[in-house]
């Protein structure tokens, strides 16, 4: 059947563009899009907030306890064209995607307890399918049976130039090596851990856009989604 909704899972390394891409296919197709980084970024930042994280190391219990205290929630911005995400109510999408949570969110993603319940989170909203996710284990954890699965990956010098410009147009003081740091130290982190580490399913096409406009991606991946809505 041609236009059969599909699962399209997207893993890949930090800073790669992932959700850029991820959000332009859901606009194409009229599909739901789920950041799931963007939940462990939101774990991260209650756990700065209520001093659960001691020189980079999280405070496991206390945190899993408060687990319960944490109610994530997406809204699409129609002025922004983009998914906002909330605490609590509350709109944390800027403060997320701040350094400090980009420099602690990769300890707190090694909690099994936690992933368990993004992932519980993640699996419900893919229960009627015409989704996109992208992160680092949707096509191997999240949704293993995704028909569509792409694993995004680029140069580390690459993705920290591009996320050094994303933030310094924010206003935001940063340096290149910093950023650099970061990324690689969260490639290491989430492609090391022990649960659900971050790594290409068998099954998943890779997608190294080092060189490749977001046009490029965009046509190549809607490509790929026609290929399989007519198979299937
Ligand atoms: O995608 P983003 O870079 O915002 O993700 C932030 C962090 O959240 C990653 O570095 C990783 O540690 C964690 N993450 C994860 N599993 C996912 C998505 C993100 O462990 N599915």
């Amino acid at each position: 059947m041609a236009n059969k909704k599909i699962i399209i899972a997207i893993d890949g390394h930090s800073s790669c563009g992932k959700s850029t891409m991820a959000k332009s296919i859901a606009q194409e197709l009229g599909y739901i899009y789920i950041d799931s980084g963007a939940m462990y970024r939101v774990v991260t930042l209650y756990a700065l907030r209520n001093g659960l994280i001691n020189n980079g190391v999280p405070d496991r219990e206390k945190l899993i306890a408060g687990l319960k205290n944490i109610k994530i929630t997406f809204k699409w911005d129609e002025f922004l064209g983009k998914n906002t995400t909330f605490l609590n109510g509350e709109n944390v999408e800027e403060e997320i995607r701040r350094l400090e949570v980009s420099e602690n969110v990769s300890p707190i993603s090694t909690i099994a307890e936690i992933r368990h319940e993004m992932v519980k989170h993640q699996r419900e909203n893919g229960l009627n399918k015409g989704i996109v996710m992208d992160g680092r284990d949707i096509g191997t954890v999240v949704f293993p049976n995704a028909e569509l699965k792409i694993f995004m990956t680029a140069s580390p010098e690459i993705r920290a130039q591009r996320r050094f410009l994303e933030l310094k147009e924010k206003g935001q003081e940063v340096d290149f090596d910093s950023i650099l740091q970061n990324v690689e130290g969260r490639d290491e982190i989430d492609s090391n851990r022990e649960v659900s580490p971050l790594k290409r399913a068998d099954d998943a096409l890779i997608l190294d856009n080092s060189y490749l406009s977001r046009e490029e991606q965009l046509k190549w991946t809607l490509e790929k989604v026609k290929e399989i809505t007519e198979r299937i």
